[in-house]
């Protein structure tokens, strides 16, 4: 990934009406209000309220680092790239987080027929949208890799921990969900240190952890997906949970003719997906679930993607669709705050 298109990835606005950064737990310990680092080709911002001591944010941060040497396509040697490399060869024992993470992903795969699926690996890499190189690929180099990418070819076996890619030149991919479970442990750090209220950021997946000490609900800005970083067109009310977006915005391609491609892939076409949608947010308690949902809503588009969010217990969505209406499902407190936007109320 590059740092251009980094630059586009979108960090959704907390509001947290929250104005003591800083104050310190005890009047010895030093602490820090917010640490950023990057990691997971990202922008990665934790801020610990009144209780940001260096080691907790380091046992964060190297947490964050250790499940992106498990997890990340472009590291070469990282667990991933082992089980790719060894597509249609042999079976690759792996760290219980990463079988934890692609036995997540196949689920979600099946879930979404398809429209969500890991091993869109080779797609990924023809197109290179937020890459070096990025480029629209001729029909016949996608006809080509469409056949290896089918999460059905994904073997697991639980009791080895093993992963097999059936077919050689698969590879899976897993940008759509590896935030969202770093996200997680983040969060059960926190936890585990006793502190009280804090935020994740991982590159526009957030969570808010703890209750907020003043104890009104946390006030989350939703990302305006026609601006740059920081404008929102609204603000859900919420107590502890994880919210992750996505949308065209975040990274994407402009073709010579004008044309813009963006990131997410119809796996079934091997195209970005033109579904109607510029982005959706989905609300729910395990940010690895939001993730994998956030790409799997959106490329179903609005009506399916609607249907799977609302089969589904503890799991909310906010769509913003091309038309510039916002549609929400029953369990939301949204503010639409950007006259630009009608909130269409079913
Ligand atoms: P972001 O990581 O930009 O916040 P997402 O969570 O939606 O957004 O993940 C997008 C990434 O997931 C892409 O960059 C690509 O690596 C991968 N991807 C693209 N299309 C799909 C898909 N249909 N299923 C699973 N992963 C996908
Ligand atoms: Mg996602």
């Amino acid at each position: 990934m590059n740092l251009r298109f980094l630059l586009v990835t979108v960090l959704a606005l907390f509001l947290t009406g929250c104005s003591r950064q800083a104050a310190s737990r005890s009047e010895s310990s030093q602490t820090i209000p917010s640490q950023i680092e990057f990691a997971l080709s990202t922008i990665c911002q934790i801020t610990l309220y009144d209780w940001g001591e260096p080691r907790i944010y380091q046992d964060i941060f190297s947490r964050i680092k250790e499940i992106e040497s498990r997890m990340s396509l472009y590291l070469e040697g990282s667990e991933l790239d082992q089980i790719n490399r060894a597509a249609g060869i042999e079976a690759v024992r792996v760290s219980a987080d990463l079988f934890e993470v692609i036995e997540r992903a196949v689920h979600y795969a099946e879930l979404s027929g398809g429209a969500f699926d890991p091993t869109v690996g080779p797609l990924v890499t023809l197109w290179d949208i937020g890459g070096d190189n990025p480029r629209v690929p001729t029909q016949e180099e996608i006809d080509a890799v469409l056949p290896l990418v089918n999460w059905r070819n994904i073997e697991l076996n639980r009791e080895n921990q093993t992963v097999f890619l059936t077919q050689p030149g698969m590879a899976l991919d897993l940008g759509a969900i590896a935030k969202g479970y770093a996200g997680d442990e983040a969060a059960a750090i926190i936890k585990k240190a006793r502190v009280p209220q804090a935020i994740v950021n991982l590159g526009g997946n957030t969570l808010a952890v703890g209750e907020k000490l003043d104890g009104t609900p946390w006030r989350v800005g939703i990302q305006n997906p026609l601006e740059g970083r920081g404008a929102y067109i609204g603000i859900v009310q919420t107590d502890e949970i994880s919210i992750v977006t996505s949308g065209l915005y975040e990274r994407y391609y402009v073709a010579d003719d004008g044309t813009h491609y963006h990131h997410l892939i119809l796996p079934s076409s091997g195209y970005p997906a033109q579904s109607g949608l510029l982005a959706v947010s989905i609300l729910t308690d395990i940010s690895m679930d939001a993730d994998a949902l956030s790409t799997a809503v959106f490329v179903l588009g609005f009506d399916e993607g609607r249907a799977l969010v609302e089969s589904l217990d503890g799991v909310e969505a906010i769509f913003v669709l091309e038309d510039r209406t916002v549609r929400l499902t029953d369990g939301i407190n949204f503010t639409l705050t950007d006259d630009h936007f009608t909130l269409v109320i079913d």
